[in-house]
């Protein structure tokens, strides 16, 4: 390794992205999702971390589980956990396709309890990124849906907005994935054996709610700015 002091610089913050700083404890405290972004930097070259907090009796349907392909390294930080085959201190890069969910042995003991980090360094400029998201049927592994996409440039969709950043997309395709999913009973049944799953517990994962609250939020800053540019 060089020593050369010019090789050791590093570049100053982008002043479009000052640097910022949270606790995961703190920031868990006000997640209404499952890869809560404490940092509104989630675009090319970003480090993304996503917080997921999960607790308590999760009910009949359980969390639920999912298939997930990422074509960036996902690195997964587990802070604590009780009551999950995944221990407390767990920190690991998995294989880029990847099963998500059932993290716990019992998803009906009330003492459960996860808080995890998910860092992950979106592409570079003008490289594809590309993820994917798919249910398998319980009972002979057939796919029942399977959903695919590159990250969108959102800046470019959205158009020139006085001090916006794009939304984490993985959480707006999960939503639709979901969303799919649960709104057809057809989706549901598998082609190959029959089987008839019930919905996907949507509320344990909270798409749902970053969905609506990017949406809502994005048409008030539109009324503002219609209000302010008369
Ligand atoms: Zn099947």
């Amino acid at each position: 390794m060089s020593t050369d002091s010019k090789q050791l610089t590093i570049a100053p913050p982008d002043p479009d992205r000052p640097p910022l700083a949270s606790n995961a404890f703190h920031a868990a405290r006000t997640a209404n999702t499952t890869l809560t972004t404490p940092f509104p930097y989630v675009t090319e070259e970003c480090l993304v971390p996503g917080i997921a907090l999960f607790q308590g009796d999760l009910g009949d349907a359980g969390m639920g589980h999912f298939h997930h392909t990422n074509s960036v390294d996902e690195t997964f930080l587990c802070l604590a956990s009780k009551g999950s085959a995944v221990r407390t201190g767990t920190l690991m890069v998995g294989p880029r396709s990847h099963h998500v969910g059932s993290f716990f042995e019992n998803e009906r003991d009330p003492e459960n309890v996860m808080l995890m980090i998910v860092v992950q360094r979106q592409s570079a400029k003008g490289v594809r990124q590309h993820e994917g998201l798919t249910f398998h049927c319980h009972k002979c592994q057939n796919v029942m849906l399977d959903h695919e996409f590159d990250v969108e440039n959102y800046n470019e969709i959205r158009g020139p907005v006085p001090g916006y950043f794009a939304p984490l997309e993985t959480l707006l395709k999960s939503f639709e994935f979901g969303k799919e999913y649960n709104d057809s009973v057809d989706v549901r049944t598998c082609s190959k054996c029959g089987h008839v799953h019930d919905k996907f517990p949507m509320h344990v994962w909270g798409w749902t709610n970053y969905h609506t609250n990017y949406e809502a939020s994005e048409h008030c800053r539109d009324l503002l700015i219609e209000a302010t540019s008369a």
